[in-house]
């Protein structure tokens, strides 16, 4: 009896570790689309790293189909706890950004465990953040805006892409170094922000150079300062101070983004995903557009998954005082 069970359970193994082993080798399947769920709305800096990732990773993923899916709200987490239910087998994985790190200061209930509900598939760039303004501000420089913000008092508006986004922290470290309250605006991304930005139903916002730099370029939006601790050197941004130079000390915000799968991806398929992820990493093609929008992408070490776990470890360390301390946890 015993030696029957015995060859019914390895035979239970084995087809389960056929399964498996078929599901990894042939993946990504010729008939099936991997879909990256980003959490904010198109046209936006997330959406824009995304688009482009898709585009660098079709090749080693031997000319698979990958789509962008849109899963807005809640400032990321809506698309995030969406990736958490999907079926773990490599078709849907997850772009994300700061957030992963931020929001679970930010916000008082994150529907998933950042450190436990994903598999982290590596890192993929830094971006600075810049402080911009509606195009017929006032101000000419970060000075004039401070003084022109202590002026109007109580009748500034600014955009953010929901709580727990990277705009809105940044926008809350703004406010908080200024002692200043501001209006907040949220959006389902900062594409839409910063429409109402060049029309001037906002007066400022906080983001990223991806979805700034042509527009501060074009004197679509006037640029006040970038949160890095140096200074940047493409063309839009070189003018713009630093922050800390500019006067408001330690504040510095660079939003990373990472791709990520559900919690159970096959680890051949994680494996598949990172080695292709490395490879779209060095295309040149991607390079170039990212370096011209002023982001950094990252080189192999911080692509390996345990690398990019322990970053974004060390960011939930590294934000929940500064959040708490700055006194910008919301509801
Ligand atoms: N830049 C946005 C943020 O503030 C997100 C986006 O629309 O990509 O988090």
């Amino acid at each position: 009896m015993k030696s029957i069970k015995r060859v019914l359970s390895l035979a239970a193994l084995a087809v389960v570790t056929t399964g498996v082993w078929a599901q990894t080798a042939s993946y990504p399947a010729p008939d099936k689309n991997i879909t990256i769920i980003v959490p904010f709305v198109a046209g936006g800096p997330t959406d824009r790293v995304a688009r482009d990732l898709a585009e660098a990773m079709r090749k080693p993923l031997g000319g698979a189909t990958i789509v962008i899916e849109n899963a807005v709200g809640a400032g990321g987490s809506i698309g995030a706890a969406k990736v958490t239910r999907a079926q773990p087998d490599g078709y849907t994985l997850m772009l994300h950004h700061i957030s992963m790190a931020t929001m679970p200061s930010l916000l008082r209930n994150v529907p998933f465990k950042v450190d436990s509900d994903f598999e982290y598939l590596g890192m993929i760039n830094d971006v600075p953040m810049t402080v911009i303004a509606r195009p017929n501000m006032e101000a000419n420089n970060f000075k004039d805006l401070v003084t022109w913000i202590n002026q109007n008092k109580g009748k500034i508006n600014i955009g953010n892409a929901g709580i727990g986004s990277a705009s809105h922290l940044c926008g809350l470290l703004l406010q908080n170094a200024l002692q200043v309250d501001m209006t907040t605006v949220p959006f389902s991304g900062t594409a839409p922000a910063l429409v109402s930005l060049i029309g001037g139903q906002i007066d400022l916002l906080c983001d990223q150079t991806t979805n700034t730099s042509s527009q501060i370029e074009g004197k679509k939006v006037k640029g006040y300062a970038v949160t890095t601790p140096k200074r940047l050197t493409t063309a839009a941004l070189k003018d713009l101070p630093t922050l800390d130079e500019a006067g408001l000390k330690g504040v510095q915000v660079t939003v990373f983004h990472g791709l990520y799968a559900p919690k159970g991806t096959p680890a051949a398929v994680q494996k598949r995903l990172n080695d292709a992820l490395k490879v779209a990493l060095k295309d040149p093609e991607f390079v170039k557009k990212q370096e011209g929008l002023g982001a950094v992408v990252v080189s192999d070490s911080r692509v390996e998954p345990a690398e990019h776990k322990k970053f974004v470890l060390s960011e939930i360390a590294k934000w929940s005082p500064i959040i708490k301390a700055a006194g910008v946890y919301a509801d």
